[in-house]
């Protein structure tokens, strides 16, 4: 590796930087309300916990958002820095694997932000919706040991196929009770 890269590596490393080349990603022409789009918007402070998280209000719609608000990267357990560096290896083509050598991760870790950053760093994050289906997500992940009550019991404890079942039949009413009152 050339000596220029590990300057620019090390540059990165800095998470005002880091921070910075987002906002630049993200709002090139200057921050912009993620809500009602408008560009009235005033500094609101900083994050709590990452001093360089530039919290913002919107004068338009009132809102609040910070930097990462509403993106792939808000609320993920690995830090920005993480996320730009994965970013800076794929730019020299490194592969999943050594990307995860290099920032000391799993290797499926690796993966998924790869696979997120080919959308782009600052990709808007996918709307979730979590209600009763969870729940039923849950059963359905049971369900598939259908045939194998063994392994049931193995993954429930001491509840077993009983319980399982009767998991299922409360999912089922749920799931049911859930469309009639919608
Ligand atoms: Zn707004």
């Amino acid at each position: 590796m050339a000596a220029s890269d590990l300057l620019n590596l090390s540059g990165l490393l800095d998470d005002a930087k880091c921070f910075a080349l987002v906002r630049q990603h993200r709002w090139p022409e200057g921050v912009r309300c993620p809500v009602c789009d408008s560009g009235a918007v005033i500094r609101d402070g900083h994050d709590d916990t990452q001093f360089y998280r530039q919290r913002y209000r919107c004068k338009a719609c009132a809102g609040r958002f910070d930097d990462l608000t509403g993106t792939l990267l808000a609320g993920h357990h690995q830090p920005l820095r993480v996320w730009v560096l994965c970013l800076y290896f794929m730019g020299l083509n490194l592969s999943n694997r050594q990307i995860a050598g290099e920032l000391d991760l799993d290797g499926s870790d690796v993966q998924t932000m790869t696979e997120q950053l080919r959308c782009g760093l600052v990709a808007k994050a996918p709307e979730v919706t979590l209600k009763g289906e969870v729940e039923v997500d849950e059963v359905y992940v049971v369900a598939g040991h259908k045939g194998q009550p063994a392994a049931v019991a193995k993954r429930g404890g001491s509840d077993g196929v009983a319980s399982w079942q009767a998991r299922r039949a409360a999912a089922r009413w749920r799931r049911t009770s859930h469309r009639s009152s919608a």
